[in-house]
């Protein structure tokens, strides 16, 4: 891991780790302590790293959304991207048209995706989902869609069984 080797083989704590993403990324320091002067959009910088490093190590989460509050349309997306259930942290997850099922008889290979928003939900919370109204879920799960450009949809199609 590129990491480790820019780190030698000194122990680092997680923390410490993610700060030194941070240093890389944006050629500045950040320290979340009280008296810091670290700007929200710094904050996000920082939160957007933990989330990479997340989901490229395949960490187990339970109840994501909830240890990472205000930064929920970043999460959701690569919940999507991953295909994992983004309430339940469980992998290969289907990719829900969220707000708006694909209608009858529409041909997917021909509806415009870009048009849609999506979720990633396991078999279990798709089918939760599914047997109650879509504002019920969404009060009782803070389910977020996110819109996917028509590159990103592509790269989802090829991993996932069932097409979206
Ligand atoms: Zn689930």
């Amino acid at each position: 891991m590129i990491l480790m080797h820019l780190l030698g083989n000194r122990e680092i704590s997680l923390k410490e780790m993610f700060y030194f993403l941070y240093e890389q990324e944006t050629g500045r320091e950040i320290s979340l302590k009280n008296t810091s002067n670290a700007s929200v959009s710094d904050v996000v910088v920082l939160t957007d790293l933990v989330i990479d490093f997340i989901f490229e190590n395949d960490i187990p989460f339970k109840d994501g959304y909830e240890i990472l509050p205000g930064h929920l349309d970043y999460y959701f997306y690569k919940c999507v991207m991953n295909r994992v259930c983004c309430i339940c942290g469980k992998q290969n997850a289907d990719i829900d048209h969220f707000s708006e099922p694909v209608g009858m008889g529409n041909n997917r290979n021909k509806v415009d995706g870009e048009k849609y928003d999506y979720a990633a939900l396991c078999r279990e919370h798709h089918t939760i989902k599914h047997s109650m109204p879509l504002g019920e879920f969404k009060d009782r799960y803070k389910v977020k869609g996110v819109r996917l450009t028509q590159e990103e949809i592509e790269k989802i199609r090829k991993v996932s069984y069932e097409g979206i």
